[in-house]
């Protein structure tokens, strides 16, 4: 959260200028290490999703295949095209 260096007002990431005072907000040296370290937080989260959805549909999957062996094969490699295509839009560049 960026504060207003002119008025101490607390305001939203994304502004640019202070909504109290109008001043513009400069990030210091500090509040960017802290917007690095917060988004590698939240891409490790992401990924820790990704891949517990990942193990969710693989159960699902050999569950199935218990009854239908050739499902296996097909449920599988749905897995990987919708975790994939979920990594590339989700997690981005
Ligand atoms: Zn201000």
């Amino acid at each position: 959260m960026p504060t207003c260096k002119k008025c101490g007002y607390q305001n939203k990431e994304r502004n640019k200028y202070c909504v109290n005072c109008g001043a513009e907000l400069k990030l210091t040296k500090e509040d960017l290490e802290a917007k690095i370290i917060k988004e590698r937080g939240e891409r490790v989260q992401k990924a820790f999703y990704l891949l517990a959805s990942f193990i969710t549909f693989a159960i699902i999957d050999v569950a199935v295949a218990y009854d239908f062996p050739l499902l296996l094969i097909g449920g599988l490699l749905t897995d990987v095209i919708i975790c994939a295509f979920l990594w590339f839009t989700w997690l981005g560049r």
